[in-house]
């Protein structure tokens, strides 16, 4: 009965001829061919992602036609898959195979094999359709769902209601899950006798696992000080470091590459000097001689790096070179890169999280869950006995929670909440959801979407709630878009919300210069949005030159992704809203306009000065009290203005308002009455 196709089989490639997953082809397809929903657990790195697709297409599973749509959590995941799975199989990115994630479509009429974003398949599926979403799907694979992020949890609610339905009929559905703990899905479908059960058995070498013996008090020198004893004293292999974020990447990339230089010219100057102990200052004899020491190779990983560098993790090292990988936890499952035998976890990850008290969402570092250390210990393992270096104490390890909780139960509700109903659900508090979010979550989106007029009181999407659902970006957002029509700048808001949603900075700032302020030429001292602004308007006129951006100190890669996102935001006016035209307000002289438009669109974002405390502020909703952050241009004003607007809440041990803007207190009751009244 099996309609492979032989010839394509025999072209798989050397690399994955050894996959784990590949013993178990037959059984997957036939899993999938006999039940609606197939569970199916394997190790990271067995080949869940790039083969199971794959799978499917050549034996040609499907009963129904359109395309197979895999999701993952991350755009970087779905766009680095979907280039390695083209190239295994011989294709150009967007013919068979291709990726669509938010701001980018990589895809055309032949692709049958598209890695998308979970959110991505959640908004095609709102707009409806019959090519989008899970409408246009014969097979829809949930990749990663172990990590229970929001969008996963919503579109399994969304393909459960599709299979309740029949509609489309013949629709398969695959949850690949890399962890053990399979069970809520199986159950959430309806248990044992709906749902296929597939287990991959991994190919896992032991990994000794190592503790520090006292806590750290600095991650970034813990970490650091472990690479280089590691490189040192361990043989060859390369090191995998999960860091929190961005800004630890960074600052840990640049110390580390300081050390490389100064090995270097120690191997230049004093090449058979043994090289001496970073902490105790004593040489032992067993370290190396610094002719015998190795370079270094630092290659970071996060989501927000543009991808001709993501791709550079994965080059394996030259002779004589150790590759150093620092990521987020990025690289706990989604990404698989070869070669690692050693693994340096500082227990941190950072997590969306609403604060319970104020209902604010942040992004917050805190310590990860067991599952997520073995699973980050694991990666050490994969080729051949590893070794993890945990830089906290063992006691830690065992205080962390078991599992992360999913996402859907700490986070912000209120763009979900709009999605939903834009998909027609009734009772978003019905909806099938594996975790049901906290009630009260529920009640505050939906008391945010009515405030911006999205909801009315009946709990259904308003005009307004429709097309602001239609818009790529977050509510608010969307809602200041809105706004912008009336006070005739929507070319300006456009820009400022295509730069807010290209997830990285736009200026180059060190950790130096951070205190300082905006590069000087984009200087704007009504606020950050407007420096923004200055920034690309200044690029635009300078024809979007690299060097004029390097020059200013602004990211170009950032500022280039930014024009994709307007254009995209842009076409969304056009062709949804039916905006006929794109209005300025002219230039800086008449920015008052965008700061009251910001106002209006983002009044709920708004925070007044503290009578006493001058330097403190209190948020409008959420009564949050937060500084200004250090890199605001308006940081350094005296006296600090009595009124912001912010797009950001950052929460460390201190709370910061980021990317903030000036406003008339008069202008609150003025331009928002409803919400503020005078006095
Ligand atoms: P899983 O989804 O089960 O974690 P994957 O299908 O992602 O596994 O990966 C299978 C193998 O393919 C891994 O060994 C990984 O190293 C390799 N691989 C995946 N993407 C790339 C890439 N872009 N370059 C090189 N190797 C890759
Ligand atoms: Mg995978």
């Amino acid at each position: 009965m099996e309609s492979e196709r032989p010839a394509k089989r025999a072209r798989q490639d050397q690399k994955t001829v050894a996959l784990p997953i590949l013993a178990f082809r037959e059984e997957i397809v036939r899993a999938v061919r006999q039940h609606r929903v197939v569970v199916l657990v394997g190790e990271t790195g067995s080949g869940k992602t790039t083969q199971v697709p794959r799978f499917l297409y050549e034996a040609a599973v499907a009963t129904r036609p359109g395309s197979i749509a895999v999701t993952q959590p991350r755009r970087i995941a779905a766009i680095s898959v979907a280039h390695r799975v083209a190239s295994e199989m011989g294709c150009e990115v967007g013919d068979l195979v291709g990726y669509h994630v938010r701001f980018l479509n990589r895809t055309s009429s032949k692709t049958k094999l598209k890695y998308m974003t979970d959110g991505m398949l959640v908004r095609e599926s709102a707009a409806g359709g019959a090519h989008a979403g899970i409408n246009g799907s014969s097979i829809v694979v949930l990749d990663e769902a172990h990590e229970r992020g929001i969008n996963t949890d919503v579109l399994l609610g969304l393909v459960k209601l599709a299979l309740e339905e029949d509609k489309p009929p013949g629709l398969r559905v695959v949850v690949m899950s890399a962890t053990i703990h399979a069970a809520p899905f199986v159950n959430f479908f309806g248990g044992s006798k709906e749902v296929k059960l597939v287990k991959v058995p991994g190919r896992q070498h032991p990994v000794q696992v190592f503790y520090t013996p006292a806590p750290e008090p600095d991650i970034i020198e813990a970490a650091l000080i472990s690479v280089l004893q590691l490189h040192l004293t361990r043989p060859a292999g390369d090191v995998l470091v999960f860091l929190p974020g961005q800004d630890d990447i960074e600052s840990l990339q640049r110390l580390l590459e300081e050390k490389q230089e100064m090995l270097i010219k120690e191997r230049q100057e004093n090449p058979t000097k043994r090289v001496v102990d970073q902490q105790g200052g004593l040489s032992t004899s067993s370290w190396p001689t610094y002719e015998k020491v190795q370079n270094l190779l630092v290659r970071p990983i996060y989501a927000s790096l543009p991808f001709d560098q993501q791709e550079l993790v994965f080059q394996p090292s030259p002779p004589g070179c150790r590759k150093v990988i620092l990521a987020t936890n990025i690289a706990e499952t989604s990404i698989t890169i070869p070669g690692i035998r050693y693994v340096i976890d500082t227990g941190l990850v950072k997590l969306k999280m609403t604060n319970p008290h104020t209902g604010v969402e942040m992004l917050r570092t805190v310590e990860t869950s067991q599952a997520s250390a073995l699973q980050r210990a694991g990666r050490a393992g994969r080729e051949a006995p590893g070794e993890v270096f945990r830089l906290y104490v063992e006691s830690e390890y065992h205080k962390m929670p078991v599992q992360t909780p999913a996402e859907i139960l700490r986070c912000e509700m209120a763009e979900v909440y709009m999605q939903l109903k834009a998909l027609g659900v009734a009772k978003v508090v019905g909806f099938p959801l594996v975790d049901k979010p906290p009630r009260e979550a529920l009640e505050k989106a939906a008391h945010f979407l009515c405030r911006i007029g999205a909801l009315d009181t009946r709990d259904d999407l308003t005009d307004l709630g429709r097309k602001l659902a239609t818009m790529p970006v977050s509510p608010l957002y969307a809602h200041c878009l809105h706004v912008s029509f009336e006070f005739e700048c929507t070319a300006e808001i456009l820009s400022i919300v295509a730069m807010l949603s290209a997830d990285a900075q736009i200026f180059i700032t060190s950790k130096k210069e951070r205190d300082g302020a905006k590069a000087k030429a984009f200087h704007h001292e009504d606020g950050d949005h407007l420096c923004l602004l200055s920034a690309f308007s200044q690029w635009k006129k300078h024809q979007h030159q690299k060097a004029f951006a390097s020059q200013n100190g602004l990211n170009h890669a950032a500022l280039e992704k930014s024009v994709t996102i307007r254009n995209q935001l842009k076409d969304v006016l056009h062709q949804a809203w039916g905006a006929s035209q794109i209005s300025s307000c002219g230039g800086p002289k008449n920015w008052m306009t965008v700061r009251r438009c910001l106002l209006k669109g983002l009044f709920t974002q708004t925070a007044r000065r503290d009578e006493v405390n001058q330097n403190s502020y209190r948020t409008f909703l959420s009564r949050q009290e937060a500084r200004l952050h250090p890199s605001s241009v308006l940081h350094r004003r005296q006296p600090p203005p009595p009124c912001v607007v912010y797009t950001e809440l950052f929460v460390t041990a201190k709370s910061y308002l980021r990317t903030v803007t000036e406003v008339d207190p008069a202008w609150l009751p003025e331009l928002c009455p409803r919400f503020f009244s005078t006095g």
